[in-house]
């Protein structure tokens, strides 16, 4: 695959919305469709996320 871009779902090719679900460790990264709301777990696992303590969701923060 030279790109995960278009929805196998419904055909939507504009890309994805990202998620991220709470793995261990670490969190896993989720694609969401934009259009039709499908989400695929391609496996890819993020470790640098730290948990999102309430006083800081919705917000954006970065992290080194
Ligand atoms: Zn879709």
């Amino acid at each position: 695959m030279k790109e995960f871009r278009v929805c196998p779902t419904c055909g939507y090719g504009r890309g994805f919305h990202v998620s991220f679900s709470k793995g261990d460790p670490g969190f896993s990264i989720l694609f969401i469709c934009p259009e039709c709301g499908s989400a695929f777990d391609l496996s890819i696992a993020e470790d640098r996320l730290q948990d999102i303590r309430p006083e800081n969701r919705g917000r954006f923060r970065s992290y080194p």
